[in-house]
């Protein structure tokens, strides 16, 4: 694998990107026996060093798939743009059901479209993968936005390949990735090769790169610029806010209520929140770790329990404690959830505020959720 990076390095044909995720920042300095910090600027410096032609930072990504994700969400959940746009009076609206027939708390709008709800995050390809073996009359709840590492290869391959007149044949892309099992996610026209973090680790070191004593170099643009709500894709919960901001801010153009998260009754690793929004009560779930997710399903299907919109990472507390990263105990874990909280407040902070989301919006992908932007950072499952 990492012979096959070194190869396509040496051919001067091949413009070689990598693309690295949210906590990768974090974890690969655990490799090297340092907690606790970022080192995004002494990796840059590293993957240059190696070779790397261009390298790009998901978090910007994750603000795309936030995008997208709160686009759906909010269309699935029916208060369409047609129904805000005609006001509808409270007597003409009815309570909307969900695909498995249930009523949804709180909601009613004049669509007659049934809510294929609640809907699920897909950015962790170990639950898209439990849904399609073990639920499968459930794939059409998960997202069909693409994950923020499927997101950078498209857009590597088309509006950078376009914009720098580059053959996209002649792209390689390799994602840094905390997680074992993105290989998974690999379609061609995206990313070639997902590595993890201590393979990296290795063949910096087999190439006598010593990352600790980098200087710090930044990321190249244009898919350089992140949110903080981008970087906190890499914990668990960081989907779920961040789509929900988006959502209710930017979309819906309400103000966002403070929520309260309380513990599930008995399914440990899960929290609920309710949002009030006028008209709707938004019941939320995050769920961290597969075995509790397998126990939430069959309360969802029997109705037992009612959502709208659920967040669900395979690994207790998300990417920061994904398979692919160097093993931690409990202290380093949360250093590394405290590192990719600390960027808030230091850059723009949400996805939609993003500039240079939104330039390429305008200048390649169109509306969110419009035919273009659809048909290239969204996928079937
Ligand atoms: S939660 Fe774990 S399995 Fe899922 S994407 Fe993150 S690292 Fe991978």
């Amino acid at each position: 694998m990492t012979n096959q990076i070194l190869e396509k390095i040496a051919d001067k044909n091949t413009h070689v990107v990598f693309c690295v995720a949210p906590a990768t920042r974090v974890t690969i300095g655990d490799a090297y026996g340092i907690h606790g910090k970022n080192m995004a600027g002494e990796l840059v410096s590293a993957l240059r060093k190696l070779g790397a032609d261009k390298i790009f930072d998901i978090a910007i990504t994750a603000d795309f798939t936030i995008m997208e994700e709160a686009h759906e969400f909010v269309t699935r959940l029916g208060e369409c743009q047609e129904c805000l746009k005609k006001q509808p009076q409270a007597e003409t609206r009815r309570p909307h059901k969900n695909s498995m027939g249930s009523e949804l708390l709180g909601r009613s709008c004049v669509c007659d479209t049934p809510a294929t709800l609640p809907m699920f995050t897909s950015c962790c390809p170990a639950w898209v993968g439990l849904i399609k073996k073990a639920h499968p009359d459930l794939i059409p709840n998960l997202s069909t936005a693409k994950s923020p590492m499927r997101m950078i290869g498209t857009l590597i391959k088309t509006y950078y390949a376009e914009q720098n007149n580059i053959n996209p044949e002649n792209i390689f892309t390799v994602a840094v990735m905390p997680c074992l099992a993105k290989p998974m996610e690999l379609t061609p026209g995206e990313i070639d090769l997902s590595i993890t973090v201590p393979q990296l680790a290795q063949l910096l070191r087999e190439q006598n790169i010593d990352l600790p004593t980098q200087s710090k170099s930044d990321f190249d643009n244009p898919l350089g610029t992140k949110s903080s709500d981008g970087m906190f894709f890499g914990a668990s919960g960081g989907v779920m806010l961040s789509a929900l901001r988006t959502a209710v801010m930017h979309y819906l153009k309400l103000d966002m209520p403070r929520i309260t998260w309380r513990k599930h009754k008995s399914i440990m690793g899960m929290k609920t929140a309710t949002i009030n929004l006028p008209n709707t009560k938004l019941r939320v779930a995050i769920v961290a770790g597969l075995a509790n997710a397998m126990k939430l399903l069959p309360l969802i299907k029997s109705g037992a329990e009612q959502y709208h919109f659920i967040e669900v990472m395979a690994c207790p507390r998300g990417c920061v404690s994904g398979t692919g990263t160097p093993p931690a105990d409990d202290t380093i874990l949360t250093q590394r959830r405290k590192v990719l909280k600390s960027h808030r407040g230091t850059q723009v902070r949400l996805c939609h505020d993003n500039t240079k989301v939104l330039r390429i919006y305008d200048e390649y992908l169109g509306e969110p959720g419009g035919h273009k932007a659809h048909n290239l950072l969204h996928t079937t499952h």
